[in-house]
C-alpha cells in the first residue's frame, strides 16, 4: 500500500490542509493499492501565491536559463523511467508497451519545449513597432488521468518555456504517478515556487484555479462537459484558455484502400490506450460494397486482440482505468444493442477467463448509423462503430457531422485522393496511412474538441501575449 501524504508547493513537499483520503486501485485487479490525502481550497491558494511570487523574477529570466532547466527536468524525468513505467502499469492498467511509451513521452516533452525555445524569437519588428512576446502570468494546469505524466510534463514545459510559472492539479486517480513525477521535477532543481503541484478534486483545486484572479492562464485537458465549466468559470476575470477535450474521431476507409492492412490499423486507431484515448479512431466509415468483406477481415482481426494483464507484453487492451468508467462502458454496450446496432465482436461483461479488474470485451458493433448514440457520444472505452457510406461526399458529410473535430484517419492506396480529402474534414489533426505522431505539429481540436493548440510553437506561444513597442 502506498500513502501519500505530501504536495508541492514553493519547492518543498507539504502536508495539505485537506484531509479528505481518496483510494487508490490497481484496476487490473480492482484491489486498493494506496491513499492519498487531497488538497483543498487553502492549498490552491497558497500554491497560486508562491507561483505568484515566483513570476516576477523567473519572467524575466533570459532563454538560455530556461533551456538549462528544461534540459535538467528532462534528465531528471528520463531517469524514472523504469519506475514510472511501473507506477502506470499499476495504477493505470496501461499495457506494458503503452506504459513504456508514455513514460518516454513524458520526459521527451520536456526536450522538444527545449528545442523549440532555442529556435523561437520573442522579438519581432512588424513595420514601425517591435513585437514582443511576453509570458501571460501564472498558468493553471489540469490535467486528466488517461495520460498523466505525459500531460503534467507536456504542458509544464510550455509554461515554463514562454517564462509563466504554474499550479498543476493532476487528476487524483493518478496520484502514484503524480508523485514520481513531482519529485524527479524537484530534484532538477528549479527555483522555489515555479512550478507547483496540487493533487486534489476538481470541484475544490480544479474551480479555485479556474475563478482566481491571479490565474493569467488556464490549460485544461479532459472531458467537454468540465472545459465547457472552466471556460464559463474563467470568462469573469478574462482568462485566456487551452481546452484539449473529447473527440469522435472518424476512420476513412476509402474503396481504394487495401483492407488487409486497413482494417488492422482501424482496429488500433480504435483500441489505442484500451480505448480512453481522446484521439481514438472510433467511426469506422466503410464503402457500404466492402461492408461483408470489412466485417469479416473485422472478425478475424479482433479475435486477435489480446486483452488482460496489462504485464503481458502480448496484451493490446488492458482494463479501464476504474469501476465507474467500466460501468459507463458497459452502459454503452448495451445502448448499442438496443438501439438496433448489429454486434461483431465482444459485447457486454468481462471478457472470457477473465474474473477480476475493470476489463472490457473489445466491442466492435457494425451497421451503425451516425445518429446513434454510440456513433455520436464518447464512449471511451474499447467500443467501435462501423458506419457505411455510399459515395466519397457522404463519406465527408458522415465524417464531418459530429460535435467533434480532434481528429481523423484516411486509408487510401492513392495519396492524393486521401490529401485532398483530408483538408475538407473538420479536425485539429489527419493520419493518411499512419498512426505516427509529430510531437512539434500542433495538437488541438476543431469545434467542442477544444480552443487552442498545444505542442511545437503554437503550443508555447498559447502561453505568450504580443505586446507592440513603438518608440
Ligand atoms: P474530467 O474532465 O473529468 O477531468 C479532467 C481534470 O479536470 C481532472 O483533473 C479533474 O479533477 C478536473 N476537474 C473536474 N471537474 C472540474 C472542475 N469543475 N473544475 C476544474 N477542474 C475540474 O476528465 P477525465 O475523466 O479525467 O478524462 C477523460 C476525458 O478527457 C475524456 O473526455 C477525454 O476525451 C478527455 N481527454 C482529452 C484529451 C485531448 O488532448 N483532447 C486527452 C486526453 C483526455
Amino acid at each position: 500500500m502506498q500513502y501519500i501524504n505530501r504536495i508541492y508547493i514553493n519547492g518543498a513537499f507539504v502536508t495539505p490542509h485537506g484531509e479528505e483520503r481518496f483510494n487508490l486501485f490497481n484496476p487490473a485487479t480492482g484491489q486498493s493499492i494506496g491513499q492519498v490525502r487531497l488538497a483543498n481550497e487553502q492549498d490552491a491558494l497558497d500554491a497560486i501565491a508562491a507561483a505568484k511570487r515566483a513570476f516576477t523574477e523567473f519572467s524575466h529570466s533570459s532563454k538560455d536559463v530556461r533551456i538549462d532547466y528544461l534540459k535538467r527536468m528532462h534528465a531528471a524525468v528520463e531517469a524514472i523511467e523504469e519506475e514510472l513505467t511501473d507506477a502506470i502499469i499499476e495504477e493505470y492498467g496501461a499495457p506494458v508497451s503503452r506504459a513504456r511509451w508514455m513514460a518516454k513521452h513524458a520526459a521527451s516533452v520536456l526536450q522538444d519545449a527545449a528545442s523549440v525555445l532555442e529556435n523561437y524569437n520573442f522579438s519581432r519588428r512588424i513595420g514601425i513597432a517591435e513585437v514582443v512576446m511576453q509570458p501571460l502570468g501564472v498558468a493553471g494546469l489540469i490535467t486528466p488521468w488517461n495520460s498523466n505524466a505525459g500531460f503534467i510534463c507536456g504542458k509544464l514545459a510550455a509554461a515554463l518555456a514562454a517564462g509563466c510559472t504554474a499550479v498543476i492539479k493532476p487528476s487524483e486517480m493518478s496520484a502514484i504517478q503524480t508523485s514520481i513525477v513531482t519529485r524527479a521535477l524537484h530534484e532538477a532543481g528549479l527555483p522555489a515556487g515555479v512550478f507547483n503541484i496540487v493533487t486534489g478534486r476538481g470541484e475544490t483545486v480544479g474551480a479555485v484555479l479556474s475563478a482566481h484572479p491571479d490565474i493569467a492562464k488556464v490549460s485544461f485537458t479532459g472531458s467537454t462537459a468540465v472545459g465547457k465549466m472552466i471556460l464559463r468559470t474563467g470568462s469573469e476575470t478574462l482568462k485566456r484558455v487551452t481546452l484539449e477535450l473529447g473527440g469522435k474521431s472518424p476512420v476513412l476507409i476509402l474503396d481504394d484502400a487495401d483492407l488487409k492492412t486497413a482494417v488492422p490499423m482501424a482496429l488500433q486507431a480504435g483500441f489505442m490506450n484500451s480505448g480512453q484515448a481522446c484521439i481514438a479512431g472510433t467511426r469506422i466509415l466503410v464503402p457500404e460494397d466492402r461492408l461483408n468483406e470489412v466485417e469479416a477481415l473485422m472478425i478475424q482481426e479482433a479475435a486477435k486482440v489480446q486483452v488482460g494483464n496489462p504485464r503481458e507484453p502480448a496484451t493490446a487492451v488492458g482494463p479501464m482505468v476504474s469501476h465507474k468508467q467500466w460501468e459507463r462502458v458497459q452502459r454503452y454496450i448495451q445502448i448499442g444493442i438496443e438501439e438496433g446496432a448489429h454486434l461483431l465482436a465482444g459485447g457486454p461483461g468481462l471478457p472470457e477467463g477473465i474474473t477480476a479488474g475493470w476489463f472490457v470485451r473489445p466491442t466492435i458493433f457494425s451497421r451503425v448509423t451516425n445518429q446513434m448514440t454510440i456513433a455520436r457520444e464518447e464512449i471511451f472505452g474499447p467500443v467501435l462503430s462501423i458506419i457505411t457510406y455510399a459515395t466519397e461526399e457522404e463519406a465527408l458529410t458522415i465524417a464531418n457531422d459530429t460535435p467533434y473535430g480532434l481528429q481523423a484517419y484516411i486509408l487510401s492506396s492513392n495519396p492524393e485522393r486521401a490529401r485532398r480529402l483530408a483538408s475538407r474534414i473538420d479536425a485539429g489533426r489527419v493520419l493518411i496511412n499512419t498512426l505516427a505522431h509529430e510531437p512539434l505539429a500542433p495538437f488541438g481540436g476543431f469545434k467542442q474538441s477544444g480552443i487552442g493548440r498545444e505542442y511545437g510553437t503554437f503550443g508555447l506561444e498559447a502561453f505568450l501575449e504580443p505586446k507592440s513597442i513603438l518608440s
